[in-house]
């Protein structure tokens, strides 16, 4: 089956923290033109939609909102579908951001009715006891996603949202529904939403246990690109093989001809 859809990662795929891969506007800009569907899925909950938008406009790379797929907007969708009433507890700003602009109340306070963890570079120990507080009350506890950690420049990472999640899993001893990425919650949202048939995309992402995992489950073709956090290695080791491996997004194009 041809493949007319690409869902992309963007951390270690497109960019690396504040560093475009280099060529990576190229091929998107190729890609576009050759008519393939275009969608952005990360697991990065920090922001609002339209933030990642700027971003990758600031990269050259042209996205729409209505392709654009960050947890915070996945999990602004699974509140308003399944608790649309409760108030909710958010680590960062961006995620109060999309999930205001869903209609959602927010309560700062260990009074949330559901705790929203996710990556929060401005995190405190202050944060972590009202959702710690929070959740032993009761609340839903819900996570953006349950990376340990994600890829900035020069090869550096860093500890990633589901850092926050395990100290929260820890303390509380509940465990929290993921919204993203390798769960098919997200992936599913924009199948509906665009009519898309899974066995006509490819899923494109640089770490194997979530991008990578996800499509092998869900029946997505995949490419693996070794520019981000996991290494060629770990194919062997998690026994996750992808349809397509590759140096750089640069490739994808010369790869689909
Ligand atoms: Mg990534």
């Amino acid at each position: 089956m041809a493949i007319k859809n690409i869902i992309f990662d963007m951390d270690g795929v497109l960019h690396r923290g504040k560093t475009l891969i280099p060529g990576a506007p190229e091929a998107l800009a190729e890609l576009r033109g050759k008519g393939f569907g275009m969608f952005f899925l990360t697991n990065n909950g920090e922001h609002t939609r339209e933030y990642f938008v700027g971003r990758l406009e600031d990269f050259g790379i042209t996205a729409h909102v209505n392709e654009m797929y960050p947890s915070s907007y996945g999990t602004a969708r699974y509140i308003s579908e399944n608790f649309p009433a409760k108030s909710v507890f958010v680590f960062s700003s961006g995620m109060q951001d999309e999930l205001e602009g869903a209609g959602i109340k927010i309560e700062l306070s260990n009074k949330a009715e559901i705790v929203v963890a996710s990556l929060d570079v401005q995190l405190t120990y202050g944060k972590l006891v009202a959702a710690f507080q929070a959740i032993i009350r009761g609340a839903v506890f819900l996570a953006s996603n349950d990376d340990s950690s994600y890829p900035v420049e020069n090869g550096v990472l860093k500890p990633g949202a589901g850092a926050i999640t395990a100290a929260l899993e820890k303390s509380t001893g509940r465990t929290p529904i993921i919204i993203g990425k390798p769960q098919p919650y997200m992936l599913d949202i924009i199948i509906r939403e665009h009519n898309l048939k899974k066995d006509e995309t490819l899923m494109v992402g640089d770490r194997l246990e979530t991008d990578i995992l996800m499509a092998k489950q869900e029946g997505l073709k995949s490419a693996f690109v070794l520019s981000g956090v996991s290494r060629r290695e770990e194919i062997k080791t998690t026994g996750l093989e992808p349809d397509y491996v590759m140096d750089s997004i640069a490739q994808l194009p010369d790869i689909l001809e």
